[in-house]
């Protein structure tokens, strides 16, 4: 099962991504995650990719498609994945396509997350991400943590993304509208797409989505 989440910045599709690769037993990738985890670890590949996140602006695809596919190939996810920020840009997504081509593989489907702007900027200012494991993503009203500043699944501190800044977001947002949506016709002319609202509580959503994917995924 090959799953595409799609969504503007604070949609929650790492909140989502969580449970929906729970469920479905798929590993959930995100190319956010793994640019944190390098940019922590101060790789290379971490040093060349900070400048763009920190401004909330993608970081080239030549740095991108390599690393998602290096982490598509891995046999964890030879069965499948759900991917989280990854493809944003119609390049990306013909990348992708061709690199399933490759493996005779295609999408099953690519579910939008849909989210009125005003609470888009809401979500993001309150979101907490955990420094162990960047899935495990909290809200200070939303999606409060049992102990503040702890993370619930594992005990790990809980911080605020620095790309989560008002002069980024609005970035990210534009990056969003300009780059990403246009993916959105791209994988509607598929036939792949199914969009679901993403508002109301965190099991509210899942279970939305759940639905919306059933049929593609039975
Ligand atoms: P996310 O955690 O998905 O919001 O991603 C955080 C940041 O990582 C983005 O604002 C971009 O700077 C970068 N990033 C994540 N995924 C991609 C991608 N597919 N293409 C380019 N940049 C990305």
């Amino acid at each position: 099962m090959r799953i595409v989440l799609v969504g503007p910045p604070g949609a929650g599709k790492g909140t989502q991504a969580q449970y929906l690769a729970k469920n479905l037993s798929i590993p959930h990738i995100s190319t956010g995650d793994l640019f944190r985890a390098n940019i922590s670890q101060g790789t290379p590949l971490g040093k060349r990719a900070q400048e763009y996140t920190k401004a909330g602006r993608l970081v080239p695809d030549e740095v991108t498609v390599g690393m998602a596919q290096e982490r598509m190939s891995r046999p964890d996810a030879a069965h499948g994945f759900l991917l989280d920020g990854f493809p944003r840009n119609l390049n990306q997504a013909e990348a992708l396509t061709s690199f399933l081509a490759q493996q005779s593989l295609t999408l099953d489907a690519v579910l939008e997350l849909e989210v009125p702007e005003v609470e888009v900027v809401k979500r993001i200012a309150g979101r907490r991400l955990c420094r162990k494991d960047g899935a495990h993503v909290f809200h200070v009203e939303y999606n409060p943590p049992k102990v503040e500043g702890v993370c619930d699944i594992c005990g790990g501190e809980l911080y605020q993304r620095d790309d989560d800044t008002e002069e980024a977001v609005r970035v990210r947002l534009d990056e969003y509208h300009i780059k990403t949506e246009p993916i959105i016709d791209y994988y509607k002319a598929q036939g792949l797409v199914v969009t679901i609202a993403a508002l109301g509580s965190v099991q509210e959503v899942t279970g939305r989505a759940m639905d919306a994917l059933q049929p593609r995924v039975a």
